[in-house]
């Protein structure tokens, strides 16, 4: 896979993507990632790359045209999906991740100050994509985070390749807890089925805890889920050992 980011502030980048999982996956030939400075597509003596905004009103906002050029530029007439890093996006997710990490090319591009002209929104990029309900100064800690996502999923690029479909969401459910030695930490002992040897009862046990986690943190996420009837037997235990400690608790 391809990434082109487009930024006003390629620094930011070097540590994040040069890294751990990133790092190595970029030198693997896992991923090819190439920073652009979207200054270096503005024209005139000071490189302007941003103005006031029609209508007044605080901030300076991103001008169209060095946008418009660093994109031209990348894609050099090739197809892509051109995303922008906005607020205002479909909201990130695992399963978007999954989606992209299937293109072989993406255009990541970061606004900053105010944010970008509409005509970029309107008629340059493809997508919008959002990290989360706040704001942000920039769009590069998005493109980041899009970057790092989208990256777990290629092929070569987690040491262990099932990791990433056993991770949180990826069964719609949150991740099981997880332990590693000492067996036993100031006090605080490993659940006894972890070193039972018996994968069945595991697995069992890392079934159970990802369903009364999911109910108990993001309860929403189970209403997407088609659950087999052992999962819902599961689920109505749960349920009842819950009911329990709340009325024992009154
Ligand atoms: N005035 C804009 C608004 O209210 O929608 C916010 C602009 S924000 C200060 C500057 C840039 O940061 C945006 O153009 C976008 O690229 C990026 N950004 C901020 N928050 C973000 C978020 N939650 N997800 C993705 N990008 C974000």
């Amino acid at each position: 896979m391809r990434i082109d980011v487009l930024t006003l502030f390629p620094e930011m980048f070097q540590g994040p993507l040069n890294t751990s999982i990133l790092g190595r996956a970029r030198d693997a030939g896992v991923v090819e990632i190439h920073l652009w400075n979207i200054r270096d597509f503005a024209h005139g003596r000071h490189r302007q790359v941003d103005d006031y905004p029609f209508g007044g009103g605080a901030g300076m906002v991103m001008k169209p045209e060095p946008v418009f050029n660093a994109v031209r530029h990348v894609l050099g007439g090739e197809a892509a999906p051109v995303i922008l890093m906005s607020p205002q996006g479909e909201v990130f997710s695992h399963q978007l991740a999954e989606e992209l990490s299937q293109e072989k090319r993406l255009v990541l591009v970061c606004g900053h100050y105010e944010g970008v002209d509409e005509r970029i929104r309107e008629a340059l990029t493809t997508r919008q994509i959002s990290i989360g309900d706040y704001v942000l100064t920039g769009g590069e800690l998005p493109a980041m985070v899009v970057i790092d996502a989208v990256v777990r999923f290629l092929p070569g690029a987690l040491g262990d390749g099932e990791a990433v479909h056993s991770d949180s969401f990826a069964q719609g459910l949150l991740e099981y807890p997880q332990y590693t030695r000492p067996r036993e930490f100031e006090g605080m002992e490993v659940p006894e089925v972890l070193v039972s040897g018996n994968h069945q009862l595991i697995a069992r046990w890392r079934r159970e805890q990802a369903l009364r986690r999911t109910l108990l943190r993001r309860p929403e996420l189970l209403d997407r889920l088609e659950l087999s009837e052992a999962d819902l037997q599961l689920l109505a235990a749960i349920r009842e050992e819950l009911k329990q400690t709340d009325s024992s608790s009154d």
